[in-house]
């Protein structure tokens, strides 16, 4: 791998790339992506943003391609770190993404190709639902590209179709409006995904995240290798994930808890789809936390706590983080001896090691002993670069109360 900026740029680019301030290409020697407003110099005459530009160093080293928005903070990211051309990059990391994919799944039917920064495509999620496609843009810089990312992903997958599910809040502060839509074929709704022998309906048009949660799969196995004759709590079940892993490994019932009643129709759904029996499972359509409060004791082997992201922004941590102490601590103290616990935190701002601690204080506080089994984080299709950890955010713990 050649070391970024160890050329110049030439004469052709001087003047019409951006220019980072002295010292500030460390982060690129780093392979991070990211350039933050504060870090550059100058942008070119004519500037526009949401193009791809050359990025130089303060002394005119060309370090990498990138698109900028100057409405972020979050200014720049590289699509090309070094002296490949944009378009080149983007292909042979698109390439290298799929290919990593086949490595670890082979021909999943369901899951994630590309996972943005982690798989150097900046601003893009890419999952796979056979026989198609569902992208997420979240940037600007992403957006333009968009037709030449459709092409590449038709050339090289030959989708039956691109479905476009960008719903992301961050769109705003990039001046983009949140879409969805078909971009190419025809879209069969629901499709329906079939994982490690458990088939799931998925419609894309009104889901949450792309459709379901790709990034819980090797939890969803884990599940399913230790109900056996257990008892299950799905808390925040969406459409019944991990519900439907816990009874096909042999749990004896399940009950799913999840606020929206149209996840809860799905799952139900789901159940006819897989022959599960009505009585295997109940569907309670409550909040999480007044469903645990209401009841002195719980009567399961197995709960498990997957609730949405409480700190979506940094801002939000020292609430978030009452939030998940809360949900532990009502679970924990009220759960049976010799019980397990399987606890998810998806906040990105909430790293490991804070999550391990309010995991403490909810022990402490339900007066428990609690022992980690094992801890966990996402899916292998979700894979976190290692100059660029920002991308890890879920994690979770299989704990033994007693
Ligand atoms: N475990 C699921 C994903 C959970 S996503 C899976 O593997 O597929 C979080 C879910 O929590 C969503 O379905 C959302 O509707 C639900 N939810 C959000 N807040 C809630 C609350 N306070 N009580 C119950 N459910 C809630």
């Amino acid at each position: 791998m050649k070391k970024p900026g160890t050329e110049r740029g030439g004469k052709q680019f001087e003047g019409r790339g951006v220019v980072l301030k002295p010292g500030r290409e460390k982060s690129v020697h780093n392979r991070h992506q990211w350039i933050f407003s504060g870090a550059i110099q100058s942008f070119p005459p004519a500037f526009t943003d949401g193009k791809i530009y050359p990025v130089f160093s303060a002394g005119g080293l060309l370090v990498g391609y990138g698109y900028f928005n100057r409405k972020c903070s979050l200014t720049g990211r590289l699509v090309s770190l070094g002296q490949t051309g944009p378009e080149e990059a983007i292909r042979k990391n698109l390439t290298k993404a799929i290919r990593l994919r086949e490595k670890v799944y082979g021909q999943a039917e369901a899951c994630r190709l590309v996972n943005g920064e982690s798989d150097s495509l900046p601003g893009l999620v890419v999952d796979r639902y056979q026989p198609g496609l569902v992208i997420q843009i979240s940037t600007l810089g992403m957006e333009n590209l968009k037709p030449l990312m459709v092409q590449l992903l038709s050339e090289l997958i030959k989708p039956a179709f691109i479905y476009e599910k960008s719903m992301v809040p961050s769109r705003k502060e990039e001046g983009l409006e949140e879409k969805e839509g078909l971009l190419t074929g025809q879209l069969p709704e629901p499709l329906i995904i079939n994982e490690q022998g458990i088939k799931f309906k998925v419609y894309l048009t009104g889901a949450q995240k792309t459709g379901f949660f790709l990034d819980q799969r090797e939890m969803r196995q884990l599940v399913r290798e230790i109900a056996a004759e257990k008892k299950v709590l799905d808390g925040f079940s969406y459409t019944g994930g991990f519900a439907l892993s816990a009874l096909k490994g042999q749990a004896s019932r399940v009950d799913l808890v999840d606020s929206s009643h149209q996840a809860l129709d799905l799952a139900r759904e789901n159940m006819a789809l897989n022959v599960f029996r009505d009585s295997s499972f109940r569907l309670i359509n409550q909040d999480m936390f007044a469903f645990l409060n209401e009841q002195p004791k719980l009567p399961y082997d197995l709960v498990i706590l997957d609730p949405p992201a409480f700190a979506k922004k940094k801002a939000d941590q020292r609430q978030a983080s009452r939030a998940y102490q809360r949900l532990n601590y009502l679970a924990m103290s009220r759960m049976k001896a010799e019980s397990f616990l399987l606890t998810f935190s998806c906040s990105y701002y909430i790293n490991r090691e804070l999550f391990q601690k309010i995991i403490f204080q909810a022990a402490l506080q339900a007066g428990r002993q609690v022992k980690i089994i094992t801890s966990n984080r996402q899916a292998y299709d979700h894979p976190v670069s290692i100059f660029h950890p920002e991308s890890d955010y879920l994690k979770g713990f299989l704990l033994y109360i007693s």
